[in-house]
């Protein structure tokens, strides 16, 4: 098993870890960044990026990303291929092992690990990505303005995704498979208050529909009739959760029951010195990658903070 030491750790190649490692490399820090299995993260699976500032005219995801490794690489960040399969926090420098036999001893570590959308898994909600299949009403509701959508879900998250929607669409159909929402009342009572979001209950999507140029409808299926139904509409948004990619994290760091990393308010700072989580790892509510970009520098700046009061405490017990 190789060793190697290193002053900061990044796991995770998403917009939050490559900005952590361009603001850690300016630094001097020498960061050392893995990928992770999806080099780029989340934004590599969509086309069309119109909501990150700088971009007048839109970006593609992949190319955008491939725009943040260069950043990141021309100030000296190695970036690495390679997934983290275990870590040990218990001990000082931190023990991080990639690809189950590449040993890391890391003085600090920014987690930048990210989160999976949920989907159904009907073979149609992949045939139809990114042309009419969505996981995110903020990020892509934009370009279904005027058209119909649906979403599927039921909880705060898909409440809130209808009514935004509701904003842009001319009818949002709120897919829900039981009798009741398990959104909150508010959410709920607002949901209901809004004239152009019909709620299907007790209802399951079948199947996504489609031609060349993408989403075409929906065919759903009434769980206790049997009845179908086809809608006609151009976007399906799913809003039915996010799974936080943190269970290696575990059994050191503070998370809540979703799995999503605590962070102290106001700072990037786990339960454990030393180790950062930012991005969506450690955010259920923006999910954006602006404010993924964001908390990325605040953990390079607050891993920048606890390296110098590490080295000024071992000067001063040094003489
Ligand atoms: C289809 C789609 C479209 C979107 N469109 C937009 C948009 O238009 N605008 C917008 O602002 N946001 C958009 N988002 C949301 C945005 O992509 C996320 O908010 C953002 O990417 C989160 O960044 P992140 O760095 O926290 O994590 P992610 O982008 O999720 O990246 C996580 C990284 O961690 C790595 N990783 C995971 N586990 C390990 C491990 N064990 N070891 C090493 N590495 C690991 C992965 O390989 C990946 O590189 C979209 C999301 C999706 C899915």
């Amino acid at each position: 098993m190789a060793k190697e030491e290193v002053k900061v750790l990044i796991i995770g190649s998403g917009p939050a870890g490559y900005t952590a490692a361009i603001y850690a490399a300016r630094a001097g820090l020498k960061p050392v960044l893995y990928t992770g299995g999806q080099p780029g993260g989340q934004l590599t699976t969509t086309n069309d990026v119109e909501n990150f500032p700088g971009y007048p005219n839109g970006i593609n995801g992949s190319e955008m990303m491939i725009d943040l490794q260069k950043q990141a690489e021309r100030f000296g960040t190695q970036v690495r291929y390679g997934l983290v399969t275990s870590v040990d926090f218990n001990c000082y420098p931190h023990k991080v092992v990639v690809d189950e036999k590449d040993e890391i001893h890391a003085e600090s570590v920014i987690i930048s690990t990210g989160a999976t959308a949920k989907y159904l898994g009907l073979p149609s909600e992949d045939k139809y990505a990114n042309r009419g299949v969505s996981a995110c009403a903020v990020c892509d509701g934009y370009f279904y303005r005027g058209k119909a959508v649906a979403v599927v879900g039921a909880g705060d998250s898909a409440a809130e995704e209808a009514t935004y929607l509701a904003n842009l669409c001319t009818k949002v159909h709120l897919i829900v498979r039981r009798s009741e929402m398990r959104a909150s009342k508010i959410m709920q009572k607002r949901v209901m208050n809004t004239a152009n979001i019909e709620i299907h209950w007790d209802t399951e999507t079948e199947e996504v529909l489609g031609d060349d140029n993408g989403v075409t409808g929906v065919r759903i299926v009434n769980n206790k009739t049997g009845e179908k139904k086809v809608l006609p509409l151009e976007g399906f948004f799913l809003a039915i959760g996010h799974k936080p990619n943190t269970d290696i994290f575990k059994e050191y760091i503070e998370m809540d029951e979703t799995g999503y990393i605590k962070v102290q308010p106001g700072s990037t700072k786990t339960n454990v010195a030393g180790v950062f989580a930012v991005g969506d790892a450690a955010d259920k509510v923006y999910r954006q990658a602006i404010t993924a970009a964001g908390t990325g520098c605040m953990g390079a700046l607050d891993a920048e903070k606890f390296l110098v009061a590490r080295e000024m405490e071992r000067a001063l017990v040094n003489g």
